[in-house]
């Protein structure tokens, strides 16, 4: 499969609202090893696709990056491996990139993690969905512009605006919107944010190639075309 690496051009204009690396939650670290390479080898595949597309990557101009992939562990309850905090600019990631999120509490906004990076900030939401759907096994969480845009005009599955996420308010909002293990959904309080999920990380990353295949950039040097 070649991709176009560039960064294309959309997405040099970062939007109004980022809250993407942003922390709005209170984390607990516990440091230790990163988690195996069977733990992130699911994700990495699908990140590394994500990020050619601009799915995942850095808002140029502030330096914050966004995209994040999580995927369920057997164990605790809900407990899930995420990519670490501000690791959007890589186009590939090493286990120490990775991380564990043991527990959360939506109505403390508090992620408790073990690992050697901090878990992206927006671990809760993640959490909120694993929590919604027990068949659930991966999730998602990318950037697009245009895609979100084009989503909320179709009257896709939606957060509404006004729901802040990482809450037990966007808890609820999400449990509304998944009806099986497998979907997608916009976020439209969330500017660019898009959420696929499924029952496996192959589900959650082909979701999303269809999507960008469907609605993302047509023609000419852009990337669709060559997928
Ligand atoms: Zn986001």
């Amino acid at each position: 499969m070649l991709l176009n690496p560039e960064t294309p051009p959309f997405l040099q204009k970062a939007p109004h609202v980022i809250d993407d690396g942003v922390t709005k939650f209170k984390v607990t670290l516990k440091f230790s090893t990163a988690p195996s390479t069977a733990e992130v080898v699911g994700l990495e595949k699908w990140r590394a696709i994500l990020w050619r597309l601009g799915l995942i990557g850095e808002y140029p101009n502030e330096k914050i990056g966004y995209g994040n992939l999580s995927q369920r562990l057997t164990a605790p309850k809900n407990a899930f491996v995420i990519t670490g905090t501000q690791t959007g600019e890589r186009p590939h990631l090493k286990r120490e990139h990775y991380t564990r999120v043991l527990a959360c509490d939506l109505t403390r906004n508090s992620v408790e993690a073990q690992g050697p990076i901090a878990p992206s900030s927006e671990s809760l939401t993640h959490f909120a969905i694993y929590e919604s759907q027990p068949q659930i096994q991966a999730v998602f969480h990318v950037h697009h512009p245009e895609l979100w845009a084009r989503l909320i005009e179709e009257n896709a599955p939606a957060i509404p605006e006004g729901v802040p996420y990482g809450t037990r308010e966007m808890a609820e909002a999400a449990a509304r919107i998944i009806q099986s293990d497998e979907g997608l959904f916009v976020m439209k309080g969330h500017q660019d944010g898009i959420i696929a999920y499924g029952p496996t990380p192959e589900v959650a990353g082909k979701a999303l190639l269809r999507l960008y295949r469907r609605l993302g950039p047509r023609g000419g040097e852009g990337p669709a075309g060559q997928l």
